[in-house]
């Protein structure tokens, strides 16, 4: 199928990729020139594993384009994965979809054209994105349309660290429209990834669980209803486990070894259940606060959902607080900060618990030397105005430093040199807020370890256990 993605970010990108490589012709569609411009050269924009690898070997069957004409007229098929980033009262801005609809909708043609909101939308925006392009087919066509496109709803699960492989080996498939031939294209656009009858890529096999794929195939309100769903639900468990975590640390029990306690009761899962510094990323808060939103035009209190928000913000408070218990004295000391991203395997630093972190260190006169394998270069382009030391090693970060926090668990912050940095350091205290480090061997070593919230057990990670 002929496949336009509008929106090339960190969605967009690794659809239009993964359908190329399933053997579709994909036009990717992007305001940002710039960004356009890398891609066509083959690079990626973002940091993202295997998908260089994956963008080289479909290259064929893709190209990037900042115009709309050619790419709009000839898709049976378009996505819509602009950003949908929360506004000041927690209702998501949807400038860039309404901008992105209008446009697409100029450039229609005559064949029918499945139109997807992939970006995450509140209920109801489905409806709203159709007379969006209704409004714009009349003004360019000068007529009415006569069925000449549906709008469908697309909702996007993948997980920033693992996005080829949750694309390619995915869960579920939800689609939604009210339309039964826009459902019945979708299922034959995702019919290899349902049967899992394409070939994998080399360098990201097929694992073995992974036979077929379900699919969810429901009305519009449905669909866009279940991606806030599920992502609250993954919120609220990580906030969950944060606050049992806080009465254990009263209570003097240990939160690591409640959490695999309760996560291997199947009903429960042991997924989402990793005590920390909480959530942070693209989606969980702005998603959580439009859902907040959404319930209160209804009428709606969603109280569970809220607190889930309360507590995770307390989380990054928590950092500095024990700080302040354990040095007594902020002002002035060295703070090394150890991972910047939200999470590891990503350079994405949107409401990253660590830049909240720094931004009260700051605040409180420390000063802030920060490291991370990927996300330092982002760093300083998103965050010019906070004055912190970037360091290429986390050995430089460690150096006269007062207490390291450790922030994002990268694999490689485990197995750092630890004698070395506790040379290094003025002071050897170590604040775990993932619950990641070897405890034993820092403690062997002469730290003072304090992890958030406080744990000796540490679970084994899965690797799909990140938010
Ligand atoms: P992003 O900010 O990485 O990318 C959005 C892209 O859209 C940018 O490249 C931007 O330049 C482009 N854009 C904006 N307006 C445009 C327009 N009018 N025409 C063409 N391009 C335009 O965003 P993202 O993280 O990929 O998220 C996209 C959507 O998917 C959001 O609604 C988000 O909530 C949802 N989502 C994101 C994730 C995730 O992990 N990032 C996961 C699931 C769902």
């Amino acid at each position: 199928m002929n496949i336009s993605i509008v929106g090339t970010g960190y969605v967009g990108l690794t659809t239009g990729v993964c359908l190329a490589w399933l053997g579709h012709e994909v036009t990717c569609v992007d305001t940002d020139a710039s960004k356009i411009e890398a891609l066509s050269r083959g690079e990626s924009p973002i940091y993202e594993p295997f998908l260089p690898d994956l963008m080289a070997a479909a290259r064929p069957r893709l190209s990037f384009q900042t115009s709309y004409a050619d790419a709009i007229a000839a898709a049976d098929v378009v996505f819509i994965a602009v950003g949908t980033p929360s506004t000041q009262d927690g209702r998501p801005d949807l400038r860039y979809l309404a901008s992105a609809a209008q446009a697409s909708a100029e450039h229609l043609s005559e064949k029918f054209t499945v139109v997807v909101n992939k970006s995450t939308v509140p209920i109801g925006s489905g409806n709203w994105v159709e007379s969006l392009i209704a409004d714009a087919w009349s003004r360019t066509h000068g007529q009415k349309a006569n069925g000449h496109y549906a709008i469908a709803s697309n909702p996007e699960f993948l997980r920033e660290g693992s996005a080829i492989h949750d694309t390619l080996y995915p869960d579920r498939i939800v689609i939604g429209a009210d339309n039964p031939r826009a459902l019945e294209i979708l299922q034959r656009l995702y019919r290899p990834i349902l049967d899992q009858s394409f070939s994998a890529p080399a360098f990201l096999p097929r694992p073995e669980s992974v036979t077929a794929v379900p699919l969810v195939s429901a009305d519009l309100a449905s669909a866009e209803l279940i991606k806030y769903a599920a992502n609250a639900f993954l919120a609220l468990k990580i906030s969950y486990i944060n606050e049992i975590g806080a009465l254990a640390e009263r209570v003097g029990a240990d939160i690591g070894h409640i959490a695999r306690g309760i996560g291997l009761d199947a009903r429960i899962g042991p997924r989402f259940l990793q005590p920390g510094i909480g959530w942070g990323g693209s989606c969980f808060a702005k998603d959580t606060a439009a859902l907040v939103a959404t319930a209160a035009e209804y009428g709606l209190d969603m109280r569970i959902v809220e607190a889930a928000r309360d507590v995770n913000r307390r989380q990054r408070q928590v950092v500095v607080d024990r700080l302040l218990t354990e040095l007594k004295i902020l002002k002035g000391r060295t703070i090394g900060i150890l991972g910047l991203a939200f999470k590891p395997e990503t350079d994405d630093l949107r409401d990253a618990p660590a830049v909240d972190i720094i931004r009260g260190l700051v605040q409180r006169g420390c000063r802030v030397k920060v490291h991370d394998p990927v996300a330092l270069q982002r760093f300083r382009r998103e965050q010019p105005g906070l004055d912190v030391t970037s360091c290429s090693s986390a050995e430089l970060v460690a150096e006269d430093a007062d207490a390291l926090v450790l922030a994002t668990e990268w694999a490689a912050y485990r197995d750092l040199e630890w004698a070395q940095l506790r040379g290094a350091m003025r002071n050897p205290l170590v604040i775990d807020g993932r619950n990641h480090l070897d405890r034993s061997l820092l403690e062997a070593l002469g730290f003072r370890y304090v992890s958030i919230p406080s744990a000796g057990y540490v679970m084994p990670r899965a690797r799909s256990a990140a938010a």
